[in-house]
């Protein structure tokens, strides 16, 4: 699943493909991807003779901003946005955005999971999806502070407090996994009982991890490119995620997988017992 990384460089790469273009029409052959509104004639009508002027990010979410409207897209598992190459649309291609210089967008998505909501702007941030994200991480607005509020009064595991996107925005497993490893806590310790050290450890090596790997481009595990084809180059430098049974970078102890908040997890024991390793 593409996360904060990911879908930044999405964000980046169709910036330079479709800004400033103008929608001529919408083909939509998988309705249930239309949340917002859930007529997708309406979703048609709304969207036709919308400019593109700019595309941002909100946690693991693209917002499309229009004339007047707001497109948020999520691409959770396996959506992905590209250019039409002028070969006919296959059959994992959902929506098709034409636009009036005769270019084409193309939403694919293998697992037909991805979710897009369309808002008049200015109301988007204010109702779900957008509405129940925590802070961006690599703004200001994320501190040790936010951690704890978050931490403090849950009897979840630490893991699942940072991939339901409430505390803090944008993470998913693969940078939960990397987080927790270089900050030498436990995925499967209870939130509560972390430290302010520990708290002060995390909160760094969150942003860390995160702005290295959208310096790098993300990371191009399973199937993840952005949206002109190019792979990012974070997954080589991952010292945990996918390297069950490898030796740690740090240790040479072979890195663990096991299920904790129903995801695979991948930390080095020698890291947490010790606190580093
Ligand atoms: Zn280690």
């Amino acid at each position: 699943m593409p996360e904060l990384p990911e879908v930044e460089t999405v964000k980046e790469t169709l910036t330079q493909l479709i800004k400033g273009k103008e929608i001529k029409e919408v083909t939509i052959t998988w309705p249930k991807i239309i949340k917002r509104p859930d007529d997708q004639e309406a979703f048609r009508t709304l969207i036709h003779g919308q400019t593109i002027h700019e595309i941002t990010r909100r946690g693991k979410f693209l917002k499309f901003h229009l004339d007047d409207l707001v497109l948020v897209s999520h691409l959770r598992m396996e959506g992905r946005y590209e250019m039409s190459d002028g070969q006919e649309a296959d059959k994992h291609t959902h929506v098709r955005f034409l636009f009036t210089d005769g270019t084409e967008l193309r939403y694919r998505d293998v697992r037909k999971f991805g979710t897009m909501h369309l808002f008049e702007k200015g109301t988007e941030e204010t109702a779900l999806p957008l509405a129940q994200l925590g802070p961006e991480p690599l703004t200001p607005d994320f501190t040790p502070e936010v951690l704890k509020r978050a931490f403090e009064k849950t009897t979840r595991n630490v893991k699942a407090v940072l991939l339901d996107q409430k505390a803090v925005a944008g993470l998913g497993n693969i940078y939960v996994d990397e987080a927790l490893f270089k900050a030498g806590i436990r995925p499967n310790a209870k939130a509560s009982t972390l430290h302010h050290e520990e708290l002060v450890r995390l909160h760094q090596t969150i942003v860390e991890t995160l702005q290295e790997a959208v310096d790098k481009g993300g990371s191009s595990v399973r199937s993840y490119v952005n949206s002109k084809g190019d792979m990012g180059m974070f997954q080589l430098h991952l010292y945990v995620y996918g390297r069950q049974g490898e030796e740690c970078r740090n240790c040479m102890t072979p890195i663990e997988k096991l299920v904790v908040a129903g995801r695979g997890t991948h930390f080095c024991l020698d890291a947490s017992q010790k606190n580093k390793c």
